[in-house]
């Protein structure tokens, strides 16, 4: 994997000029900006007035370094900010590239309180940069989720309850706990990951969050181990193959194995405990999103991956009211 090293990155965009193009570049990579409004490819600059050409003066008197563009169609002005989740931030556009950068290309993600103390943004803006950026890594395409599918749960975050069990109990999973069931698709043919949480652990509960994931059942064949609720499921596929976990078989003799799954898991906990720490179950889908995102786009350079970052980012702008719910 062509690796983007975060130095060679900020190396490229010293100024916040710089990061005006760099973001036109990720944006525009024909080098044609498209209009935000009535979709025209097609502008022209608008020139600065100062000495060197690099900033501009606002209605209020204050210096920036935004790159103005206008439409030749409707005449509309814009930057590549315009219309994506940066829109409208006070937080510099270099702070804000570094971020996604990081966020992006880090296996284990950026903890809010990281972002804090890195760039020196107060603890409620860093929480609202990584939950926007989150917003833009959501799928955008609709497709469904069809081929050979992995399917496999889990039980994170939270501590065991132990006021509910008799001392020397061995902590359970599900009740008993607070712990959160989550379960994992993943599409072994083009490496996709589409995760969700569950309220609980069932076929019912199992099947709709495939649904919801666009799997699709009737022209799919699903990998899964022999837990129970998998089998009546698996019957609507085209066929189900079962690993055989408590006899220590990881691929089945047909070439079937939940190894990505359990792949998946294992770095969204390791992110989990050294990164996050905790995750309330109420942000957990957001955090899920963020690793079906960095999974999907794994085998892309850094450069394709933030690329395609911000071309989801237009038309994803959250509200701080929003994030908050
Ligand atoms: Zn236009």
């Amino acid at each position: 994997m062509a690796r983007l090293s975060f130095t060679k990155m900020a190396d490229q965009i010293p100024t916040e000029a710089d990061a005006y193009e760099y973001l036109e570049k990720l944006r525009w990579p024909s080098g044609t900006p498209t209009c935000p409004h009535c979709g025209h490819k097609g502008a022209n600059f608008i020139r600065p007035r100062n000495g060197d050409h690099t900033t501009r003066t606002t209605s209020r008197g204050a210096q920036t370094a935004r790159r103005l563009w206008q439409c030749k169609g409707c005449r509309y002005q814009f930057s590549a900010m315009t219309g994506t989740i940066f829109h409208g931030s006070k937080i510099s556009l270099r702070t804000w590239l570094f971020v996604l950068f990081e966020m992006c290309a880090s296996k284990n993600g950026m903890a809010a309180r990281e972002i804090e103390r890195k760039y020196g943004v107060a603890p409620k803006t860093a929480w609202f940069m990584a939950h926007r950026i989150r917003e833009a890594m959501k799928r955008d395409a609709p497709g469904s989720l069809i081929g050979t599918i992995v399917a496999d749960e889990t039980w994170v975050g939270g501590e065991p309850k132990y006021r509910h069990r008799r001392p020397g109990e061995v902590a359970r999973r599900g009740s008993g706990t607070d712990k959160t069931p989550v379960v994992a698709l993943i599409d072994a043919g083009t490496g996709e990951a589409r995760s969700a949480v569950l309220p609980n652990v069932d076929s019912t509960t199992l099947r709709k969050a495939m649904l919801q994931a666009d799997v699709d059942i009737d022209h799919s064949v699903l990998w899964t181990d022999e837990a129970a609720y998998y089998t009546h499921l698996g019957r609507r596929f085209l066929a189900h193959e079962t690993v055989n976990h408590s006899e220590y078989e990881y691929v089945n003799d047909r070439g079937a194995t939940t190894n990505l799954a359990e792949g998946y898991f294992a770095q969204f906990k390791r992110s989990l405990d050294g990164t996050h720490h905790h995750v309330s179950r109420e942000h957990l889908p957001r955090y899920l999103t963020e690793f079906d995102f960095r999974y999907t786009t794994s085998a892309m350079s850094d450069e394709r991956r933030m690329a395609r970052l911000v071309g989801q980012a237009e038309g994803r702008r959250l509200s701080y009211k929003r994030v908050k719910g």
